[in-house]
């Protein structure tokens, strides 16, 4: 029976990265002869125009339905003005929420070809390779009581909530000690336990679930010294396991050890494996429509789809492999660009790609 997948292309240069990916989802589809069947559907910013809703009805329903999901990206300047309630990013957050897509995936890994476009000096960050698990459906982003109200003297005061239940806690840990386990058995749980409440109860949790796996060395880390240590000894990491916005703000830190937020792919998974694949990036407005934009993320998320829920490695690796041949070839997007390689355009790097998927299934 074929797989649905929902393809979201979302705002600004959703549609053009999507575009690349989409079409190395065709070719996987017939090289591994997959039976996926592609629905469209709206989401942000261009639903808003469309029907006021940044999450639509029919979007939701297409995603209960679907296997996996192919998202670009939402939001940006169009809708500033909009009410908060319906902005774009409240469709993105209402999705993972209504999918109970808990946990995200965001792994950094930097292809040695790019070490020279990694902020930091090449000999901090060849060879890394680490995963950050973000908590996505709990947390600060979530919790309630949530506002802005006017107190008795006039004055406004903005407030939210971080909460998390002992449950969503060991859901997260589960997943993040199962990863921990097939990569290179070190996870670090990232908390402010020294000051809030809600990742005191977060630590314990964690140390607790510890004893169920013997084989992952577990330590702790709070998440002012995990920033530091991350900008300073990366390779110290293997996988990281922190609530939403800790794991929100860590995982952009690092994408910038990789050379450019435009190589990170993410995963976000339900209980059953079902998922939601996204770049790690934004909606990137300043280069939206120009060509500019790094499709690699959003293709290593298909690579990543293919992994995490459709059970076909033999066609994410084919995916990471093309990726590395094409960087091997010298094509850069302008954000990776370095002394001696050529900027391409995104459909160029997308031309890539394809061509050495060809080129790798043909030796
Ligand atoms: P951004 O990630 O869109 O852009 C930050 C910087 O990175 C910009 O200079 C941009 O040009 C660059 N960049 C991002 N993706 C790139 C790519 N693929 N190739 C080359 N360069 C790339 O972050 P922002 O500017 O803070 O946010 C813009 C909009 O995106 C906002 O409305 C924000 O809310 C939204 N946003 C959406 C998501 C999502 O859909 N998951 C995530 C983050 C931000």
């Amino acid at each position: 029976m074929s797989k649905q997948i929902l393809i979201l292309p979302g705002d600004y240069i959703g549609p053009e990265i999507v575009t690349e990916a989409r079409r190395v989802l065709d070719w996987v589809n017939k090289r591994y002869i997959l039976d996926l069947k592609f629905v469209d559907g709206l989401l942000g910013g261009a639903a808003i125009d469309a029907c006021g809703n940044p999450c639509p009805e029919e979007t939701l329903n297409a995603a209960r339905q679907s296997e996996a999901i192919l998202l670009g990206a939402v939001g940006g300047p169009s809708w500033d003005d909009v009410d908060r309630h319906i902005r774009p990013e409240r469709g993105l957050l209402q999705l993972r929420s209504e999918l109970e897509l808990f946990g995200n995936l965001r792994p950094a890994l930097l292809y040695p070809q790019l070490a020279e476009a990694s902020s930091l000096k090449a000999e901090i960050v060849s060879g890394l390779d680490i995963l950050i698990v973000r908590e996505l459906t709990g947390g600060i982003y979530f919790g309630e009581p949530r506002g802005i109200r006017t107190l008795e003297n006039g004055e406004r005061e903005g407030f939210n909530t971080y909460v998390y239940k002992e449950s969503e806690i060991e859901r997260i840990g589960h997943l993040a000690f199962e990863l921990a386990r097939k990569r290179g058995g070190r996870l670090c749980s990232v908390d402010k336990s020294n000051v809030l409440e809600v990742t005191v109860l977060w630590r314990e949790i964690m140390t607790d679930m510890s004893a169920q796996y013997p084989d992952v060395e577990l330590s702790h880390m709070y998440v002012d010294n995990a920033a530091m240590q991350l900008v300073m000894a990366p390779k110290q990491f293997d996988v990281l396991v922190t609530g939403n916005m800790f794991g929100d703000i860590l995982s952009d830190a690092a994408a910038m050890l990789t050379g450019s937020i435009g190589m990170l792919p993410s995963a976000s998974l339900d209980q059953n494996g079902r998922g939601m694949y996204e770049p790690c990036h934004g909606s990137a407005p300043d280069i939206a429509g120009e060509g500019k934009a790094n499709p690699l993320a959003t293709i290593l998320s298909v690579a990543m789809m293919m992994r995490y829920t459709l059970a076909c490695p033999q066609a994410a690796d084919a995916i990471e492999a093309a990726v590395s041949r094409t960087l091997d070839q010298g094509l850069r997007t302008p954000d990776i660009v370095t002394a001696g390689s050529n900027s391409v355009s995104t459909s160029q790097m997308g031309d890539g790609v394809v061509a050495a998927l060809e080129a790798l299934a043909d030796q």
